[in-house]
């Protein structure tokens, strides 16, 4: 059977599942194609939840990724609002949660993540505690939002839980952010970074609360009204929006034995342990220099699918991450560069622009990674080298007399 005419599975229709069907019909691809999601909508874009829509200064038909009409002028099924249970690797089938059965040729895998949630024993199933996900979640918060909630708390202070804190401030709420760490961001950035965006919450008067653990959340007739720290602080809210990261959704993976090791374990092609089975995005975890990563972000998901797709046709291509990343805060576009894992020093470099700022990460003499504040320009450069393996001395990107165009 050529790969170009299988019949090919997609579980999963969202940023990665959408790329990847598309490019399977860009590189020639004929046979059956099916798209499955177990959401109601069309694959749509994530960032904006937690951004613009929820500003409501998008439209719900804006976020799709592509109209019905392409996928219906690609000879592509999308069945949406329909989760798959479970993968019949034998037979080689999926099946439906209603009983219905799907054969493949070739099945991907695009299930992506689920956010965290606090466990039901501290609260977490009270009435008005929410997390940020799927379009649903950003729906109900501004139905919250439409009902008055005035008083909003933020478990968590990474990139979601800040760009909803600071949407949340501009509609005119009273916003506490708790984080257990030590300070926000601790998992993904340097304390330079966390200290730009600390800052720029508390001038737009969100309170930040740093090492404050939550002890429970409190609630009356079943509604949310407030939380309790370890120190016995409480905080009063109508609502609650738990943002402490997500975890890869593995489940079916595991089920059918596939090998899961932080994310579904894929090499670089994008294959899993069984070889008519592929995956990408968020939920999986593959190679990358001498380690195995997985990466949250949209470029990430579109590039990897991509290339799953052309290795799902017989490519050989091993997929290569050039990781980049951005965040909406009130004024303040962050767009990063590279991945700071092990990083060991950074500096600082102020941008042109009144209040602009790049933060640079180093492990010995290489450059690893830039986040970029409202700094484009230091952005373009950190990406650029970056990506062609090349590290400009610290000292000379830290000093702001000397002209970025000219290092490296
Ligand atoms: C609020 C928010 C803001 C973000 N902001 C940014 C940003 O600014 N920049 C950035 O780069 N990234 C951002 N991200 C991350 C980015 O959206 C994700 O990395 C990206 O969506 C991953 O794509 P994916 O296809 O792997 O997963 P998803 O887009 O999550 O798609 C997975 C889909 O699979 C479906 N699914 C799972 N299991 C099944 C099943 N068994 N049967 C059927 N369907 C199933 C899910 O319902 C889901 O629709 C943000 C994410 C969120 C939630």
């Amino acid at each position: 059977m050529q790969a170009k005419s299988a019949r090919i599975v997609v579980v999963g229709a969202g940023q990665a599942g959408a790329a990847l069907v598309a490019k399977l019909r860009a590189l020639g691809h004929d046979g059956p194609l099916t798209l499955i999601g177990a959401e109601p909508d069309l694959p749509y874009q994530r960032p904006p939840l937690s951004k613009a829509y929820l500003k409501g200064e998008l439209e719900r038909e804006r976020l799709h990724l592509r109209p019905a009409s392409f996928y219906a002028e690609n000879g592509i099924t999308v069945e949406t609002g329909r989760a798959v249970a479970a993968i019949d690797r034998a037979a080689k089938a999926v099946v439906l949660a209603d009983g219905t059965r799907l054969a493949y040729d070739l099945l991907a895998l695009t299930t992506g993540a689920t956010p965290r949630r606090l466990p039901a024993a501290i609260g977490g199933d009270l009435d008005g505690v929410l997390v940020m996900r799927q379009l649903a979640d950003a729906d109900a918060l501004a139905a919250r939002l439409a009902a008055g909630a005035a008083r909003a708390l933020v478990v968590g202070g990474g990139y979601v839980g800040l760009e909803a804190a600071a949407v949340l401030r501009e509609k005119g709420l009273t916003v506490t952010l708790i984080e257990s760490a030590p300070r926000i961001l601790a998992r993904v950035a340097a304390p330079a970074t966390a200290d730009f965006f600390r800052a720029l919450h508390e001038r737009h008067g969100v309170e930040i609360l740093e090492g404050a653990a939550l002890a429970r959340l409190t609630g009356a007739a079943g509604h949310v009204t407030g939380a309790e720290l370890g120190d016995g602080r409480r905080i009063a809210a109508d609502l609650v929006l738990v943002g402490i990261g997500v975890a890869p959704d593995t489940g079916l993976a595991e089920a059918a034995g596939l090998a899961v090791e932080n994310g579904i374990r894929v090499d670089a092609l994008g294959s899993t342990s069984d070889p008519a089975i592929f995956a990408a995005g968020d939920c999986a975890s593959f190679p990358h220099d001498a380690a195995r990563i997985r990466i949250e972000s949209v470029p990430h998901a579109i590039d990897q699918a991509e290339a799953v797709a052309a290795a799902m046709l017989g490519g050989t291509e091993p997929y290569t991450a050039r990781p980049w990343f951005w965040s909406d805060q009130y004024d303040v576009k962050l767009q990063i560069a590279g991945l700071n894992t092990g990083w060991e020093r950074t500096v600082t470099r102020p941008g042109a622009r009144e209040g602009s700022l790049s933060v640079w990460y180093f492990a010995g003499t290489r450059l690893l990674a830039v986040d970029a504040m409202n700094d484009p320009r230091a952005y373009m450069s950190g990406k650029r080298w970056i990506e062609a393996g090349r590290s400009p001395e610290a000292d000379r990107i830290a000093d702001p007399a000397a002209d970025l165009k000219t290092l490296a």
